[in-house]
């Protein structure tokens, strides 16, 4: 069942038209392409999520990158954000291997979803809060169906909307103060799941040295340590 309704969810992203500005400039940048792309056919439409439902990790980024996602159709994949995040999937066995170029590259997640809180390309990479809002339902609906042990939010507005859906699906009590954001952020949710925090691999933390490889395995090696704790139990 949850299968097909995956399915289907990732069927209503593609056809989905509802912040004309964004699906604008998705298209704009599929024609205009950048110059090392120009042979290649842009996705240029909303992304589905990458992975399966019912998985022990969710990785929640912000919107796909212009000529990353936009370009190649999957999330997070094509640009130097994806490089590092697929690099550190690997390295921590939830991911086939460290590459993520294109569709045809072989890519496969192993117990584990990738999603955005923004499916289509937002100039300057900041969505609006109304264009945030109308993608939320297929937020939630990847959260329920993908019902993870572990949500990775890969910074701050990530992290926020995580919260925000975590609290209204009933997964985390409502709180006198909403938790903050940082790197290495740990949150028990209820039915021994969690909620982890990571600066995002965007060039901005990677290239000055916020956010390092070593900082990103650690993280991962939390997920995988509180995914194998919680499938002791059961
Ligand atoms: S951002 Fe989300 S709601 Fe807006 S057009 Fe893209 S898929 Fe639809």
């Amino acid at each position: 069942m949850s299968k097909a309704r995956w399915n289907q969810l990732a069927a209503q992203v593609k056809r989905c038209r509802h912040c004309p500005r964004l699906i604008e400039h998705c298209r704009t940048v599929a024609a205009v392409k950048r110059k090392a792309y120009r042979h290649e056919k842009y996705w240029g439409r909303p992304v589905p999520n990458l992975g399966a439902p019912d998985v022990g990790l969710l990785v929640v980024g912000l919107a796909p990158g212009a000529h990353g996602a936009n370009r190649t159709g999957r999330m997070f994949t094509g640009d130097r954000s994806g490089d590092w995040l697929y690099r550190a999937l690997h390295r921590a066995g939830f991911a086939n291997q460290p590459k993520s170029e294109s569709r045809r590259d072989g890519l496969e997640l192993i117990d584990t979803t990738v999603t955005n809180i923004c499916r289509c390309a937002p100039p300057d990479n900041k969505p609006t809060r109304e264009e945030l809002s109308n993608c939320r339902p297929f937020f939630s609906e990847t959260l329920q169906l993908c019902n993870p042990i572990v949500v990775l939010a890969l910074g701050a507005l990530a992290w926020k909307a995580t919260v925000r859906e975590v609290i209204e699906l009933g997964w985390l009590g409502p709180l006198a103060t909403s938790p903050g954001f940082f790197h290495g952020a740990a949150v028990k949710l209820n039915n021994h799941r969690w909620l982890l925090g990571s600066y995002h691999p965007s060039q901005q933390n990677t290239f000055t040295g916020r956010l390092t490889e070593p900082m990103l395995d650690d993280v991962f090696q939390s997920a995988r340590k509180l995914i194998k704790q919680r499938r002791t139990l059961s």
